[in-house]
């Protein structure tokens, strides 16, 4: 059957069902179209599919059917008119900024973001000659400040990683609106159920479909979207003439990813929420930062912006580095990575690793501190996390024996070294 289109439907259902494109065969789950191309019945057919009269596919790098039910579905999700998904997050954050400005342009950001963003941004774009001033995005006024006549674009995350502070999309998209800029928000760590930015006044959003979407460790993706007309007029053509589009079977596997994303977000924001409580009552913590709890410092806002909380926790040992590394160390359930939006719980040190290049300074400006973790809780049981976190709090606060370093653990550089030469 087909879901009404007279009625609405919650996001569960709608991902499950809709934008199903069933070739001849009405198999239950997608196909997966790799095909670099498209054939043609005819000369004319041919010429039509050039000139526009015939919508159809021409070629993998523009569009392709099984791309295309990910962005309608993605749409469907978002509010959005159009989407085009690509490679990875950070296509999708790069293609949305690069593909709207030029030389002369000025570029106003927020300064906690991921790595790579920074990146794009304070590196990338003046070399083209755009100017870019990089805010505290907490702090209204700072907007205010920055943006100016010449200022055609906004970016910024929120909440932000990995301190989980907020940026208010309402004010910032009044303020550049009355400049004439777009405002782009990268809305992974909210996910698309949690806060809907195009609704709040945003022009573009993207995604790290890494993250939560996949949801499983297993591809790359991003995705941008926006109105219609802001997708034709300035992201398209950058998008078919640099390609960076996703590859249709990693389309297929966030297809699948969507079909469970509120299950899995639901259990995981359940649980973070009894974590983020034991967490924040724990002596060995000096902070925990959760946008669900009433101490969050921008709970109103939070109120206002989002309809959840959140899968991630943010919170600092009281004992700096040495202290996060021994709590790190007696995990047991937690992996030791990077990811976040996972299954798997994923503990993060950020600053011996994901802002680790950025410098000491830098992290003590964004509050980045050798105490703070982040943690992206995933769908175990809620008990079998909460004792296990607890338990690696009390080893930090008695400061008790590292658990993994007895473990012994084989590494892959040992195991490398036992395999034998002629099947390396
Ligand atoms: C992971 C992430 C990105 C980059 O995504 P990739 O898929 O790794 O390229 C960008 N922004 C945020 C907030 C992220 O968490």
């Amino acid at each position: 059957m087909t879901l009404n289109p007279d009625r609405s439907y919650a996001p569960a259902t709608r991902l499950v069902h809709d934008g199903v494109a069933r070739s001849p065969y009405g198999e239950v789950s997608e196909a997966v179209h790799l095909t670099q191309g498209f054939v043609y019945p005819s000369a004319e057919a041919a010429e039509m599919r050039f000139n526009g009269e015939d919508p159809g596919f021409i070629y993998s790098r523009y569009a392709n059917p099984t791309n295309d039910v990910f962005e309608k579905k993605m749409c469907v999700l978002e509010g959005a008119g159009a989407a085009r998904a690509v490679a990875s997050g950070m296509a999708a954050v790069a293609g949305a900024i690069l593909c709207a400005i030029k030389a002369g342009d000025h570029v106003v950001a927020a300064r906690a973001m991921f790595g790579s963003c920074h990146y794009v941004i304070s590196t990338i774009l003046p070399r083209y000659g755009v100017e870019v001033s990089i805010i505290d995005g907490v702090d209204i006024a700072s907007w205010e400040q920055a943006i100016k006549s010449s200022t055609r674009l906004v970016f910024f995350e929120t909440p932000a990683n990995p301190t989980l502070e907020m940026v208010d999309i309402a004010a910032v998209s009044r303020l550049a609106h009355a400049v004439g800029a777009i405002v782009v928000v990268d809305n992974v760590f909210a996910t698309p159920l949690y806060q809907k930015p195009l609704e709040l006044g945003a022009d573009v959003v993207v995604y790290s479909t890494t993250k939560h979407i996949d949801g499983q460790g297993r591809c790359l993706g991003g995705i941008v979207l926006g109105s219609e007309q802001w997708i034709v007029e300035n992201f398209q053509d950058y998008f078919r003439h640099t390609g960076p589009g996703m590859s249709p079977f990693t389309a297929w596997v966030m297809i699948k990813g969507l079909e469970t994303m509120p299950l899995r977000v639901a259990q995981m924001t359940r649980s973070a929420g009894v974590l983020a409580d034991m967490i924040a009552g724990h002596p060995a913590v000096s902070f925990c930062r959760y946008p669900g709890r009433a101490d969050h410092p921008q709970a109103g806002l939070i109120a206002r912006q989002m309809s959840g909380g959140s899968t991630m926790i943010a919170f600092e040992l009281k004992g700096g580095k040495e202290a996060a590394f021994k709590f790190c160390n007696s995990l047991s359930i937690p992996l030791l990575s990077n990811n976040l939006g996972d299954v798997r719980s994923i503990m993060t040190h950020p600053a011996t690793t994901t802002h680790q290049s950025i410098g000491e300074e830098a992290r003590a400006e964004l509050g980045i501190s050798d105490g703070l973790l982040r943690f992206s809780v995933g769908i175990e049981d809620t008990q079998d996390l909460l004792a296990d976190i607890n338990e690696a709090l009390d080893a930090v606060k008695n400061n008790s024996k590292d658990h993994r370093k007895e473990k012994n653990c084989v590494s892959a550089v040992s195991l490398h070294s036992v395999l034998p030469q002629s099947i390396i």
